[in-house]
């Protein structure tokens, strides 16, 4: 620890409720460990706040003490955002704190819930909010970002689902933000990241989903790519806010459904989730089979529960990952012969280009009603470079970002910030767009001196 004198640290442990690891403690490895292995930082103090009290002497003990801060959540940011060099880790991990409204509609969420906590709380109550498809991603990351799942085309962004939040701002104070409260604050929080002080607590709308919904993969040989992401671009074009359809391509990983000569191989695959009557949905998604010679599929009716976790075997923390990602209005010809051509050259067998197909709702609401602006996003492209070894790290970032150069033409404006890396500094004023000057007007009102700025950072300066 280089400036913080031992007895400073001392006195600040002693009024802390939750545990505070120093670099020398046992426990301190694991709790500075995050999902992307990739980040490897060391923070001077680690302080895992079990209340609102603690978040409050956490935020004016590192701004007193002028400590880097950064604020862990789920710990899922790509960039690294939930952990610091020599400075002071804020983690809320704890804070597992939910409600379900049920009469309402409402969830009271706390900053340390997984998506996986609020789906289990909610699903008994046959109710959700719109999430992200890793059931271990963080809720209060997702959220201040964006925030898109498969619920999203029939009832928006998860920050359109929103309805207020409770902040520990950089002065220490504990305030309120909603439409009626702070409405600024709110409509910065709304889509600008951890810029603005520390969320304890979410409050959002929720609705009526499964609890068992029709979903499923069907899984196409790579060798008919063309034909098949040809024809899902201009399938998604025109279909009903009820079904999702989103495209993966990747080598094969071992599903039971899948032949095992297919294990291995390059494939596409097309990850479908009907929100409404499962028969309705089957109708619906009859032609997708048509794109090509499905190798398989595992399609069916089942807990949405178990949907939001269908992917959590592939996206398993501990690998190392570099993402690049654009937004697109529509995925035209050109974008589409792109796509095959790196398809054709994953570098790794974790590799994959995901394709999400938004729009719906997420595209009903103004750019300029909060911060997250990107309302024509139709698609979000994430090219998800993932491997094992250092000896791959260059290999696989060099074709991520070959991949995104060549892309870059047809994107859309504004990008996802949930999804930039820690090179993208220089792309995060483009990723918030037409709100980014209203975002440092707000920025200046409440952290006028930058204290949190471990995240896709909006300066007051
Ligand atoms: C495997 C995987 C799958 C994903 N899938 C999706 C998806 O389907 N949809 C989607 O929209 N996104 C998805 N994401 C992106 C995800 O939204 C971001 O990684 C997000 O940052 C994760 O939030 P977190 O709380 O887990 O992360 P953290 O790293 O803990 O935090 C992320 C950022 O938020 C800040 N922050 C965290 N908590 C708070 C708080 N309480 N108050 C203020 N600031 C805070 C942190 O300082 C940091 O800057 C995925 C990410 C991964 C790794």
């Amino acid at each position: 620890m280089t400036s913080l004198q031992q007895g400073t640290v001392d006195t600040f442990k002693e009024q802390f409720a939750g545990p505070v690891f120093e670099p020398t403690d046992a426990g301190y490895n694991e709790a500075r460990q995050i999902w992307n292995a990739m980040i490897d930082r060391k923070p001077a103090l680690i302080a895992k706040c079990s209340s609102v009290e603690d978040v409050v002497s956490a935020v004016n003990f590192g701004r007193d003490q002028s400590l880097l801060i950064s604020v862990k959540g789920g710990g899922h940011n790509i960039a690294g955002n939930a952990v610091c060099d020599d400075g002071l880790m804020i983690d809320l991990s704890q804070m597992k704190d939910i409600e379900i409204d049920v009469e309402k509609r409402r969830a009271f969420v706390g900053p340390g819930c997984t998506l996986a906590d609020f789906d289990a709380a909610a699903q008994m109550h046959g109710l959700a909010t719109p999430l992200g498809i890793n059931s271990t991603t963080g809720v209060a990351g997702l959220t201040l970002g964006g925030g898109f799942g498969w619920l999203s085309r029939k009832y928006g962004m998860t920050v359109d689902n929103l309805m207020s939040v409770d902040m520990v701002t950089a002065d220490g104070r504990q305030t309120r933000a909603s439409a009626n409260e702070n409405s600024d604050l709110f409509w910065g929080t709304r889509g600008g990241g951890g810029n603005f002080g520390i969320v304890t607590r979410f409050e959002f709308e929720l609705h009526p989903v499964g609890p068992d919904l029709l979903s499923g993969l069907m899984v196409f040989p790579f060798d008919q790519a063309r034909a098949v992401v040809t024809q899902f671009a201009r399938f998604t074009e025109t279909m009903p806010d009820e079904l999702n359809v989103w495209l993966v391509i990747r080598h094969a990983p071992p599903l039971p459904f899948l032949p095992e000569s297919v294990h291995g191989q390059p494939i596409v695959a097309l990850a479908i989730c009907y929100v409404g009557d499962p028969e309705a949905g089957e109708k619906l998604i009859a032609p997708l089979r048509s794109f090509g010679d499905l190798h398989g599929e595992h399609v069916g009716v089942q807990p949405f529960v178990n949907w939001q976790q269908a992917f959590d075997p592939l996206l398993t923390e501990g690998a190392r990952n570099y993402w690049k990602s654009h937004n697109f209005v529509k995925l035209t010809d050109d974008v589409v012969k792109v796509a095959l051509e790196y398809g054709d050259k994953l570098p790794s067998p974790h590799c994959e280009i995901f394709i999400a197909s938004i729009g719906g709702q997420t595209g009903r609401v103004a750019p300029d009603a909060m911060a997250y602006s990107s309302r024509d996003a139709n698609y979000v492209m994430n090219v998800h470079a993932r491997w094992e070894t250092p000896a791959e790290d260059e290999r696989c970032r060099q074709w991520a970002r070959a991949f995104f150069d060549a892309t870059k033409p047809h994107a859309s404006s504004g990008a996802y910030i949930n999804f930039l890396s820690e090179d993208d500094t220089d792309r995060v004023e483009f990723a918030y767009g037409e709100s980014y000057e209203r975002l440092v007007e707000v920025k200046q009102k409440y952290d006028p001196e930058n204290l949190f700025r471990i995240n896709q950072n909006i300066s007051p300066h």
